[in-house]
């Protein structure tokens, strides 16, 4: 589970953030830490990871995610030109968790000796907190990889890139330093805002009924209750007795809305929303980000503000807290965004 190559890492990132600059003290290549010449090649997976990645180094380093918008990330094999793209990589960020270990194994196998590769969620997320659930059950073997769509842990991952970066490239420390701090004020509005409007949902709404099933930690973080994800393991769509399961579950709560996911339309979900009554919204979104790369939503918190206002509405609540949010980019965003 812990990434081959990862020197001196966990020393420096869960330790001792706060004395980044000594940790990563070694060179003296460069001279102000300005611009990209330095230019490292940063290697990451799906979106929100990407935008995570970049509101750090910004245009410091080159940032290329590696697996498209808008596909189904857990099943994601990587096509073969991605090795060329290892094979120039200085650092490559990754979930972890389990989530893309096609990918982590091409990033293992191509990346040089000396790049830095991350399981982010594994250096986040102890195994004493992993959550197994519907989708994602124990005796497979595979937690739930979704730490991103809650704020808390995206600081944390926010963290650990910075803390990586800063080692390798310490003449930009203090650039993605105030980067990080940047965004750690932006995610922590941001969940501040979920508090607020979260609270205009009737009495014991808070519930969620999925299709994907991508907001565990979110909800345990956040005290919402998860009573079901449609989609299986193997995600494909679920048995009919199952299907009759879940209508019998969604009458008895009497749930206003189910939520699909943009990246898995389902019929399974139409029908059951058919048959019980309840809407479906079928737009929440999980690892692709709104809009197109450029825009200003298309980015972690565009996505998270749009997911949580989705929720919050749907379930009867007001959103206006995170509507006013500002949900740009804290600096320039120039990673490549494969569509
Ligand atoms: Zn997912």
């Amino acid at each position: 589970m812990i990434s081959v190559r990862r020197p001196a890492l966990v020393l420096c990132s869960l330790t001792a953030l706060a004395a980044l600059t000594a940790c990563g003290a070694s060179a003296d290549q460069g001279s102000n830490g300005s611009g990209p010449a330095a230019g490292l090649r940063v290697v990451s997976t799906v979106a929100p990871i990407t935008s995570i990645v970049s509101n750090v180094v910004g245009d410091r380093a080159v940032v290329t995610g590696v697996v498209p918008e808008g596909t189904n990330s857990h099943t994601f094999e990587p096509p073969p030109q991605i090795a060329a793209v290892m094979e120039e990589a200085d650092v490559v960020f990754v979930n972890g968790l389990q989530l893309e270990e096609p990918t982590f194994d091409l990033a293992k196998e191509n990346a040089p000796e000396d790049a830095t590769i991350v399981k982010i969620g594994d250096e986040v997320l102890p195994e004493s907190d992993y959550i197994y659930d519907f989708s994602f059950p124990e005796e497979e073997g595979k937690p739930n990889p979704h730490l991103w769509t809650d704020p808390t842990y995206a600081i944390k991952y926010a963290d650990v890139v910075l803390a990586t970066m800063s080692q390798r490239d310490p003449d930009n420390a203090d650039y993605y330093r105030g980067n990080h701090e940047a965004f750690v004020a932006k995610a922590t509005a941001l969940s501040d805002a979920l508090k607020i409007d979260q609270a205009t949902i009737p009495a014991g709404g808070k519930q969620l009924l999925t299709y994907h099933d991508a907001y565990a930690y979110f909800a345990r973080t956040y005290g919402w209750q998860v009573i079901g994800a449609v989609q299986p393991s193997n995600f494909e769509d679920p048995q009919p007795r199952e299907v009759a399961r879940i209508i019998d579950q969604v009458k008895a709560r009497k749930v206003p809305v189910i939520f699909g996911s943009e990246v898995f339309p389902s019929k399974v979900l139409e029908q059951i929303a058919s048959e019980t009554g309840a809407r479906y919204e079928d737009t929440l979104r999980d690892d692709d980000l709104p809009g197109e790369p450029g825009a200003e939503d298309h980015s972690w918190l565009g996505l998270m503000r749009y997911d949580y206002v989705t929720m919050i509405t749907g379930l009867g609540g007001t959103a206006d807290t995170l509507t006013a949010l500002d949900v740009s980019d804290v600096a320039p965003d120039k990673a490549d965004y494969p569509q």
